[in-house]
């Protein structure tokens, strides 16, 4: 008889194990419908509020439905200082999770971005500023229907609300509520997959029956990435025609970002091409907006007010590249895992509330970030930074962290075989098990995880004593 592995979630995470294991074990997925209202709306921002807004995705594919898709590595030193694990061990896995993503292979990107990388060096750009390469597909890719899910899972609509012990240090299975209607779904291993707010919420539930060291860390080392343009700047050399590079043969586009140390953060910048330049206080972009909701009228019309991203869709969409020397620079900066607790269920179960803070002295380092990458590009005269850059961060919706796996149940929630310690058949498979990711998108590193870790569910068969001491 084939095993039962159960998923909580159909987001990234989730899609990506249950396509793994569905030929080999009897899977069931678990999804929230909207009964109760868009999940969107049921995360409350008790700290700085997150702007993006959905910020957060529910249904088949989760936040996949809303993502930008774009693909990056996390940085080897992010590994070295903060990870349970070497880079290296999960290098195949990142190998191989890129195409399913993209449709693209790895070392075509790989080599597409080892020429950019020179092309930058030769116009100008400090070799030891160049990070990873953010590959970006042309069309954006849903993962419940990318997989074909549909017919290869069993699938139940409904909210997870709570676990169904067994006697010994294992779950039995989860409750799930749908409207009045609640129902028991048994599996030999549950995973959750319900996202980095998500997932926490569920775990602390379980805290409540379960006596694991490792369940009173939930919630606590949230990190996202704080984003938004930051200044303008003047350069001579042609960046526009690099800024969006061309992959041949692929359909999808290749950035490349600077990158500056700052007090041990790693902070990105991406050029953008700029219309408009002088003295703005502020910019910001309705992309996000126009793509998740195509067919509203206003979007279209406010993009006279934004003529940037007339040139961003013209290069990402037709590869016309708007001959400038102005850009604007897009950061997207690391946050240190925050060892408060900032995310929690809250008790009715149907809300979970996100404490995300930006203390005066990050501020003041990514401060001095941009002033140190305006003066590495050579463009300190011609550089004009947004007086309301600060206040307008935004969540780039990489929440993560919140069940990090760690050597140590007293600092982490899971082991680094993302098995959740003291409980035997309980494991995690999303954002929340991140223990660090730098600067960079967390959404390939999600699924490489996720084919890491069906590896070692058929392996060891999705049950093993796992001490939290
Ligand atoms: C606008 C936007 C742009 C983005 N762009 C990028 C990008 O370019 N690159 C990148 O890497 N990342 C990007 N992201 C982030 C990326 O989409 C997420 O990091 C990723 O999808 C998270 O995957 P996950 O598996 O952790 O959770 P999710 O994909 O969010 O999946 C969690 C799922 O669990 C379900 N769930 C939650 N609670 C329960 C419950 N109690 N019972 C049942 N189901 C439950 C949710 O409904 C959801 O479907 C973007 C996000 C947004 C919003």
């Amino acid at each position: 008889m084939k095993r039962r592995l159960v998923i909580v979630g159909a987001g990234l995470g989730g899609c990506c194990l249950a396509n793994e294991m569905a030929d080999d074990w009897d899977v069931t997925v678990i999804e929230l419908d909207t009964v109760d209202g868009a999940l969107e709306d049921r995360v409350l921002d008790v700290g700085r509020p997150a702007v993006t807004r959905p910020h957060v995705g529910y249904g088949l594919g989760g936040t996949t439905s809303f993502w930008h898709n774009g693909l990056i590595e996390i940085d080897s030193e992010i590994f070295d200082r903060y990870w349970p694990f070497q880079k290296s061990e999960l290098i195949p896995y990142y190998a191989a999770a890129f195409p399913k993503l993209s449709g693209v292979a790895f070392d075509s990107v790989k080599s597409a971005s080892e020429v950019l990388r020179q092309k930058l060096i030769e116009n100008g750009i400090p070799e030891d500023l160049i990070g990873n390469s953010l590959f970006y597909p042309r069309h954006r890719f849903n993962v419940w229907h990318r997989f074909s899910l549909r017919d290869r899972v069993r699938l139940v609509k409904g909210e997870v609300s709570d676990f169904l012990m067994d006697d010994s240090d294992g779950v039995r299975g989860v409750m799930v509520r749908c409207g009045c209607v609640v129902q028991h779904v048994e599996g030999d291993t549950i995973v959750l997959a319900a996202g980095g707010l998500g997932t926490p919420a569920l775990l602390q539930r379980l805290a409540q029956s379960h006596p694991s060291i490792a369940l009173r860390q939930v919630g606590r080392y949230y990190e996202d990435h704080p984003t938004g343009f930051v200044a303008e700047v003047h350069m001579d050399a042609p960046i526009y025609k690099l800024w969006n590079f061309s992959v041949s043969g692929a359909k999808g586009n290749l950035r490349l970002p600077v990158v500056i140390e700052q007090d041990g953060l790693q902070i990105a910048f991406q050029f953008r091409p700029a219309a408009q330049f002088g003295r703005r206080g502020k910019m910001d972009s309705v992309l996000s907006e126009l793509r998740n909701e195509p067919y509203n009228l206003k979007n279209y019309l406010r993009l006279f007010s934004h003529v940037d991203d007339i040139l961003d869709i013209l290069s990402f969409r037709f590869g016309l590249k708007w001959p400038t020397k102005r850009y604007s620079l897009l950061m997207v900066a690391q946050q240190l895992p925050d060892s408060s607790l900032s995310v929690e269920g809250l008790s009715d179960g149907r809300a979970v509330s996100r404490r995300w803070t930006l203390p005066d002295a990050y501020i003041v380092s990514l401060e001095m970030a941009i002033r140190k990458v305006i003066d590495r590009l050579g463009c300190a005269k011609s550089a004009h930074v947004f007086t309301g850059w600060a206040a307008d961060l935004k969540s780039s919706a990489h929440h993560s962290g919140t069940a990090r796996m760690h050597v140590s149940a007293e600092e982490g929630v899971c082991n680094p075989n993302a098995q959740v310690y003291g409980v035997n058949n309980l494991f995690v498979c999303d954002g929340s098990l991140i223990p660090a990711s730098g600067y960079a998108n967390t959404g390939l590193t999600i699924a490489a995880m996720a084919l890491r870790l069906a590896e070692h569910l058929k392996r060891c068969g999705g049950c093993e004593k796992n001490a939290d001491n």
